[in-house]
């Protein structure tokens, strides 16, 4: 007789991801799963896009009918029990809509939005009337929002740190992270705001050498991870910073362009 598997309930928290794909492994789904999964979460996942592009460029990107989007929300919302959301690439104002709805229908439930506008090696990535849906549909929805320099530049008037954040947060979303990476400070400085407080300046990190792809998305998941397991917003932005830091700088090239994160440092290293 074959030996039988103890079934045992989920003991990991689930965290659900909305994001596209990057073939090139450095970011969108493809990093959401790895911090998920070496954070000690199990991701779940609808896939909003299909991009095109390498550790160089990005060539082009196709996105997934909206229908199809809402069915793959559908079916995970009426089975499994979620802990936290997080989300990345949405591209259009057509899939933010069935997005918000589920983010919506899992009230309670934290979510971390990403506003992935553009890839960091340029061309966008959504239509023009991605900023608009973004900014009435899911910001008021948002636990927590993680713009770079670039995106506080798009989704409000400002790069001007603090503004940005009173603009972000007057659409209703709840903590901003405005995060330092772009900024052309020789530290890397990121500003946590919350309500009812002044921007907490988080642990500062110096900044790594070398151009990385995936950065944001190993933070926005990271940050997903630890409020999936219960932490407080400061100690899961905190937590999910120090995580990030260590991933760039453990990380490395698998083509011959920009550097990904080694999302699972942790691991010891497996001697062939
Ligand atoms: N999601 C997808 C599918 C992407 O292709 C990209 C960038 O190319 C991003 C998200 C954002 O990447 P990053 O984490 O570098 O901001």
């Amino acid at each position: 007789m074959l030996p039988s598997a103890t079934v045992q309930p989920n003991p990991i928290p689930t965290v659900l991801v909305f994001g596209g794909h990057d073939p090139s492994g450095g970011a969108g789904i493809a990093a959401d799963i790895s911090t998920l999964l070496a954070l000690g979460c199990h991701p779940i996942v609808v896939i909003t896009a299909i991009t095109v592009q390498n550790t160089n460029q990005l060539q082009r990107y196709e996105l997934l009918d909206p229908a199809l989007i809402k069915a793959q929300a559908d079916a995970l919302l009426e089975d499994t029990p979620i802990a936290a959301c997080k989300t990345g690439m949405l591209g259009s104002a057509a899939i933010v809509a069935p997005v918000a709805a589920a983010v919506t229908a899992l009230s309670g439930v934290p979510l971390v939005f990403d506003p992935v506008l553009c890839a960091d090696r340029g061309g966008p990535l959504g239509e023009p009337d991605l900023v608009a849906a973004l900014q009435t549909s899911l910001l008021p929805r948002a636990t927590l929002v993680t713009p770079n320099i670039n995106e506080c530049r798009a989704l409000t008037s400002t790069t001007e740190p603090d503004q940005a954040a009173r603009e972000l947060m007057a659409r209703g979303c709840k903590n901003v992270l405005v995060t330092g990476t772009h900024a052309p400070t020789p530290k890397v400085v990121h500003r946590l705001y919350q309500a009812s407080n002044e921007a907490v300046e988080m642990s500062q990190w110096p900044r790594l050498t070398g151009v990385f792809h995936g950065s944001g998305c190993t933070l926005a998941s990271a940050v997903a991870a630890h409020l999936a397991h219960g932490e407080s917003m400061t100690d899961a932005v905190n937590h999910a910073l120090e995580y990030t830091w260590q991933s760039l700088r453990h990380g490395y090239r698998p083509g011959s362009g920009q550097s990904i994160p080694q999302r699972f440092w942790r691991l010891p290293k497996i001697d062939a």
